[in-house]
């Protein structure tokens, strides 16, 4: 069973895909453009033998001895001009019009003047027999006309035709090969033209061995037989020292010509085989390229590399368009409860509905759940109304919810990265606020959003140049309100920007991963100040700093504190750390470690901002904290609101019954401050006793008297 699929396979009878079946045929045809132009030359020069061998004849006389060579001229002229345009590519019909017109009427001249010559000599059998070679020149012009006339005009190429028209020539080559050996074998002669003529039609007909040798059999035997009585004779005349050794020269060279022809068959079908592999993985990876591999739509980069090029272009009105920014709020919440697999094909789902919102717009996922779109402005709301109303309506009871930025671009050299990153900002300063789903990018928007890229390019810099400085909030004893330490607050003097507060540039710092430069900057001044209050004899306070969740993950902030610790030689209680609440969420992560770490190194904990988010008394209860710092949030309209002085009461005296120290900050009046301090609560911060100011402003408050610096450290 093997060994028969084997022999189909090779003998070409098994089905080849699209691609090998036209590259067979071009190579084939590649092949007809050298064979024919051989054709051409060799008749070319036969036929001017032929009539200089025959001086002073009428026109017509020549047509009347050997037009053979007309013939095979005609044919190879044909098939050269067809080889040649296909494989070129050349568009250009009429020269192959006038050339297979001109074949034809050359054929029927030939054919009338034979008609002529023989009607009256021959019978019909005759005739059509010696009519054989112009009825297949006048089939072959025939179909080339054809060719020219329906197909090349709808711009097609046809495989069919140049199989066929390599049939018809191989006929003609193979019938002339034979009748001229057999007119040389009558001359003593060898069968040289027959064997040319056999090797050419095996190099031009490659695209089924079977056809091939099938063909190659049939003349083999056919000649054979023709050439049989000469062979005989000579035979006799010699002995028998002919036949036998002929005979097996003989079909030996038909079994080479067939193993030739399933060779170059075979390897030419493996080469196929190899390109179409190599384009599919080409089309795999520029699909891959321009896929976003999770839903299917765009990537990114195709959407920045298409974008550019509309933009660019002068036919798209760019004063109608807009880059869309769409994000999926809440849905990590989402992702959580229902598992990764869920949340992806949520996303796929969503991808395709925005592509039908959007049809025929520029649709990509950028990253997780954030899609852009250009578009024009055209129904924009409507559109992206859509896509909300479908994202709300999700069968979950995940509070989902969409938003949208959206940015016009300025010019046409405008960036898609940087439209799709302003977009992203309008999207961000809608987050969480209920019932405004959609904003675009304005003026205010600008300045806003070119500040933020300013302080992330700029980090580095105001690092390097000390214009990130560090400000000091007095922390003062709730009975005798003398000093007992300091919280330091970053500033950033800039001297494009002027005064920058954190709540301008710790976010974005935070949100581009940036913050640890700042902080690394900050404990190093601290500590400086602190070598330098000691070494010139102040009376030093401890001080608090605030450590960001991401300082945890971005550098080894423990490590940094104990090299800070030893450099500047300050003790350890000396240096409070600060982490808020907000960060002790349930992915602690490295925090968790680095919480220990500080424990374990002697480095007092304070808990800031408490109640300022969504408080967990579990983390009271999980986390080993020195001081509760309680946020401010509870003091604002404190005389007015009379929930939150019991609330107040309640929290300093959990704090005492579970011993932790407490701390309010935000104290403003001299109400709170009574309050607080009856409350039980040790430690006060404020504007009331002091705002955020250099160390130089506090050793000169210190000095002049407005603070008394306390004996005891918090
Ligand atoms: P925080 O740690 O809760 O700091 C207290 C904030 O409240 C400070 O704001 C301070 O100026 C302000 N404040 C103090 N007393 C009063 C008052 O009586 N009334 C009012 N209205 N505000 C008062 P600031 O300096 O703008 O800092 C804001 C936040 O930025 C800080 O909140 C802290 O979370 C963060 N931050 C400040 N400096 C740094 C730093 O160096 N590193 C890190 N990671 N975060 C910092
Ligand atoms: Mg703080
Ligand atoms: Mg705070």
């Amino acid at each position: 069973m093997g060994f028969l699929k084997w022999v189909r396979e090779e003998l070409g009878f098994n089905k080849n895909t699209k691609y090998q079946r036209t590259y067979l045929n071009e190579t084939n045809i590649k092949t007809a453009i050298y064979m024919s132009f051989i054709v051409l030359i060799l008749e070319l020069w036969m036929i001017i033998r032929y009539v200089r061998k025959r001086p002073g004849l009428a026109f017509w006389e020549y047509f009347d001895g050997e037009t053979n060579y007309l013939i095979f001229f005609s044919a190879a002229v044909v098939l050269f001009l067809f080889s040649f345009r296909y494989t070129k590519h050349i568009k250009k019909r009429v020269p192959g019009i006038i050339l297979s017109g001109a074949v034809l009427l050359l054929d029927f001249i030939m054919t009338g003047r034979f008609l002529y010559k023989n009607a009256g000599s021959m019978g019909t059998a005759e005739i059509l027999f010696g009519l054989k070679y112009y009825i297949i020149l006048a089939a072959l012009s025939i179909m080339y006309l054809a060719y020219e006339i329906k197909i090349s005009k709808q711009g097609k190429r046809n495989d069919f035709y140049g199989q066929l028209l390599n049939i018809l020539f191989a006929v003609i080559c193979l019938g002339f090969g034979i009748e001229t050996s057999l007119y040389d074998v009558s001359k003593s002669r060898q069968i040289l033209c027959f064997v040319t003529m056999i090797i050419f039609v095996a190099c031009m007909l490659i695209w089924k061995p079977f056809v091939s040798v099938a063909i190659l059999g049939v003349s083999f035997i056919y000649f054979y037989r023709l050439w049989y009585p000469t062979l005989y004779e000579l035979d006799v005349a010699t002995n028998g020292r002919v036949l036998e050794g002929d005979q097996i020269n003989y079909f030996v060279f038909w079994i080479v010509m067939a193993m030739l022809s399933i060779s170059i068959y075979q390897q030419r079908r493996h080469e196929a085989e190899k390109d179409e592999n190599l384009i599919a993985v080409n089309k795999k990876l520029e699909r891959a390229a321009v896929e976003d591999d999770l839903t299917g739509i765009h990537n990114i980069f195709y959407f920045n590399q298409e974008a550019e090029k509309m933009l660019k272009s002068p036919d798209v009105d760019i004063s109608k368009k807009l880059f869309l920014f769409l994000n999926v709020e809440n849905f990590k919440t989402y992702n959580d409860q229902f598992g990764y697999q869920a949340g992806n094909e949520y996303l796929t789902a969503l991808a395709l509905l925005i592509c039908d919102a959007f049809p025929g717009d520029l649709v990509a996922r950028q990253s997780d759940d954030h899609f852009a779109v250009f578009t024009d402005d055209d129904k924009v709301m409507e559109k992206t109304e859509l896509v909300r109303k479908k994202v709300k309506s999700n069968e979950s009871e995940v509070y989902l919810e969409l938003k949208v930025g959206a940015f016009r671009p300025k010019g046409r050299d405008t960036d898609p990265r940087v439209a799709i990153d302003c977009a992203r900002y309008a999207c961000s300063l809608i987050k969480n606020k209920f019932g405004k789903n959609y904003m675009e990018y304005n003026d205010d928007v600008d300045s806003e959003f070119h500040k933020r890229q300013y302080i992330v390019n700029h980090i580095d810099s105001a690092v390097q140049n000390g214009y990130i400085k560090v400000y000091y909030q007095p922390v003062v004893w709730a009975d005798s309100e003398e000093l007992c330490g300091y919280e330091a607050l970053a500033r950033w003097i800039d001297p494009t920007y002027g005064f920058l507060s954190p709540g301008e540039f710790i976010p974005v710092l935070e949100e581009y991963r940036q913050i640890h430069k700042l902080d690394a900057c900050i404990f190093e001044q601290v500590c400086r100040n602190m070598r330098e209050g000691i070494d010139l004899g102040f009376s030093v306070l401890p001080v608090s700093l605030n450590f960001s969740r991401l300082d945890f993950e971005l550098m080894d902030a423990v490590g940094l504190l104990e090299d800070l610790i030893e450099k500047y030689d300050i003790p350890k209680d000396m240096l409070h750390v600060e982490i808020t609440e907000s960060a002790l969420t349930e992915n602690m992560g490295v925090l968790e470690e680095a919480m220990k770490r500080i424990k374990e190194d002697g480095f007092a904990m304070w808990l800031d901002d408490f109640g300022a988010g969504y408080s967990s008394f579990n983390v009271l209860k999980d986390f080993e904290f020195d001081v509760l710092k309680i946020d401010m949030t509870f003091l604002k309209g404190f005389e007015k609101n009379e929930k939150s002085p019991i609330i107040l009461n309640a929290i300093i005296q959990l704090a005492d019954s579970i011993g932790m120290r407490s701390l309010t900050e935000g104290v403003e009046t001299d109400e709170a401050a009574d309050f607080l301090r009856k409350a039980g609560c040790g430690r006060l911060q404020g504007y009331l006793f002091g705002k955020p100011m250099p160390i130089e402003d506090v050793r000169k408050r210190i000095q002049n008297g407005t603070y008394t610096v306390s004996d005891k450290h918090i």
